[in-house]
């Protein structure tokens, strides 16, 4: 969570930052705050609450500078008020210094080492600025050393970049466990949470690892590690496009990430399709998930939703039994595990902390690990044994759509070929290739009659305060997620239940007029859910009904094309992500941006 930029040795730094900044915003959103300045030491420090338009407005045309440090921010501690905004200042305002993360030893730092110290915030990270201030101002050290010191003492989350007013040529760079890159220029160079927020600036990007201290100046970048030695570290180039990350002429990133979909189906089928049309994965994944005896799925929000939805076909197709984890509750309760579990972390930045703490402990406990995710190259990409790519492109919108299917479209993939590997019949005659083309040719053909679907909504959800999903099977998987999208950007109470469960208490809360959603696409169960819609018509709901073509009957309120069984939830979920969408643009609110929440949840 929260965005972070850097430059040093431009002469657009304020520019630089802002478009920085407004490439980050999905990150977090609540306040923001640059800092600027230069050689002859024009400093200027501006922050703003809200979006960064606000910030934008307070920076006026004298506001520049060659170096500079810039936050997007979503609260951890304190509010979101400008004094709680950063960049934060040590106590004589010599270190400005911005932070991703949270400092868990804050209070103990600030009663150790702190005493007399003046706090205009709440922050965690204003102790962190104060320390670096301490140690330089009373006690003597250089900046550097003092900067490494209290990254030793930190315990937490954090990636940092700091400035020292007293030498506006160098940045000051250290993280443990939030993303942070330096993205090198011609002539200067800068530093980002995310390579998207410099890549109009730039192709070429460093990694900094966790526990590494780097020092970016203009025409260098020094890369130590803990003990302080120096670590030499080659360039990687990023594959981002400008025309990925932008809305083009669409209102909304969720709009243009949902209409992506079927392109990411397609996309997804030829990435991991070779020259014989045969699906393929590289062949060490297939060996460690046929060597397994069970898999694990661990996975947060949408991830974990993508995890049920591939359970079935995962094991239909493999043989091998499947469970699904939320990653908050697995790290600190770990179940009694097979005797060869195969992890797969499912998620979207790969920065997701909860499942990284997971990652960790069960790497450390000698198990195979295969992270499923859009980045290449995030943390949890890099550690864990194994990756398999998205392919999704960027994704903007804080509410995830392309990259649920996009996950169960690549758990397929995988399901396939390990399948086909174990020799098992369903395997060997799911034709993968040409179901997700059908998949995706469902998927435009729901897409092009959105306008049903707006009415749907404007009829139906309008003011409403609470609705229900229901389905069975993957319906109920894809119930779970539909749920999610509508809670998360419209902010209308929705639960996703299991149709068969609503008797056995749920149906208590049925009155007149409340909204259930019943989602009917698997023909075995199709007959007993639409008992359960009866069940709930009879007690006052208003039903809406969305079916697949062989599931229809006359008065469904939405139908869309028969896909493969293993794959409904692909298409099932479509409706329901633009039902989330129109419920929340007829409420007047931002789609893309919704209240408390922020993409890539980096902290625990
Ligand atoms: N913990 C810090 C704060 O609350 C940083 C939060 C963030 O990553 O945006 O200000």
């Amino acid at each position: 969570m929260c965005g972070i930029v850097g430059v040093v040795g431009s002469r657009n730094a304020t520019d630089i930052l802002i478009q920085g900044l407004q490439k980050l915003e999905y990150r977090g959103y609540d306040s923001s705050g640059i800092f600027v300045t230069d050689e002859e030491h024009n400093e200027h420090l501006i922050k703003a609450v809200g979006r960064i338009s606000e910030l934008q407005r307070k920076i006026g045309i004298d506001v520049n500078g060659t170096t500079g440090i810039g936050h997007t921010r979503w609260a951890t501690h304190g509010k979101p008020t400008e004094n709680n905004a950063h960049p934060h200042v040590s106590e004589s305002g010599r270190f400005v210094l911005v932070h991703n993360g949270v400092i868990e030893n804050f209070l103990e730092i600030k009663n150790e080492y702190l005493e007399g110290h003046h706090f205009l915030g709440q922050t965690d990270t204003e102790v962190a600025v104060h320390l670096i201030g301490k140690f330089v101002e009373e006690d003597g050290m250089t900046t550097k050393e003092a900067f490494c010191k209290a990254l030793d003492i930190i315990v937490g989350s954090f990636a940092f970049v700091m400035i020292d007013k007293e030498e506006p040529d160098t940045l000051y760079v250290g993280k443990n466990k939030s993303p942070l890159l330096v993205a090198l220029g011609n002539g200067y160079n800068m530093v980002c949470s995310d390579a998207m927020a410099m890549i109009r600036e730039t192709h070429d990007f460093l990694e900094i690892h966790d526990g590494e201290r780097v020092i970016v100046k203009a025409d260098s970048v020094e890369i130590l590690n803990e003990a302080g030695e120096l670590v030499s570290r080659e360039p990687f180039v990023a594959e981002l496009d400008l025309s990925d990350i932008g809305k083009g002429t669409y209102p909304y990133y969720m709009m243009k990430e949902i209409d992506e979909q079927p392109a990411v189906m397609r996309r997804i089928s030829s990435k991991y399709t070779d020259e014989n049309g045969n699906v393929v994965v590289d062949s060490e994944i297939v060996q460690a998930v046929n060597d397994s005896d069970r898999v694990y799925i661990v996975a947060c929000g949408t991830s974990y939703h993508a995890g049920w939805a591939s359970k079935m076909f995962f094991e239909k197709m493999t043989e091998i039994p499947v469970e699904v984890h939320l990653a908050s509750e697995f790290g600190y309760n770990i179940p009694l595990l097979s005797k060869k579990p195969l992890f797969i972390f499912l998620s979207q930045s790969g920065e997701t902390a909860d499942s990284r703490q997971v990652l960790v402990k069960v790497s450390k406990l000698g198990h195979k690990v295969l992270t499923i995710t859009n980045v290449a190259g995030s943390t949890l990409s890099r550690e864990a044994d194994y990756t398999m790519l998205l392919h999704a492109g960027p994704e903007i919108a804080v509410a995830s759509t392309k990259a649920y299917t996009a996950q169960i479209a690549t758990m397929a993939v995988l399901a396939k070929t390990v399948g086909v590997f174990r020799k098992n019949t369903i395997a060997e005659e799911f034709d993968l290739t040409k179901e997700l083309g059908l998949v995706a040719n469902a998927m435009s053909a729901v897409v092009a009659e959105k306008e049903v679907i707006e009415a749907i909504t404007a009829e139906n959800l309008l003011t409403t305060r609470n609705a229900f999903y229901i389905g069975r099977g993957n319906d109920y998987y894809v119930s779970m997620e539909a749920a999610l999208k509508m809670k998360e950007i419209s902010y209308i109470q929705c639960e996703g239940f299991a149709a068969g469960e609503l008797k056995h208490g749920t149906i208590a809360l049925i009155e007149d007029g409340t909204p259930v959603l019943a989602m009917i696409s698997q023909k075995e169960v199709a007959a007993h859910t639409r008992g359960n819609v009866m069940e709930v018509l009879s007690r006052g709901a208003n039903t809406i009904v969305i079916s697949s073509e062989e599931c229809a009957e006359v008065g469904d309120d939405f139908v869309i094309n028969t896909v493969h069984p293993f794959l409904t939830t692909l298409a099932m979920v479509v409706p329901a992500q633009l039902i989330a969408y129109y419920a929340t643009l007829q409420r007047g609110l931002d789609v893309d941006k919704p209240r408390n929440l922020a993409k890539s949840v980096t902290v625990e």
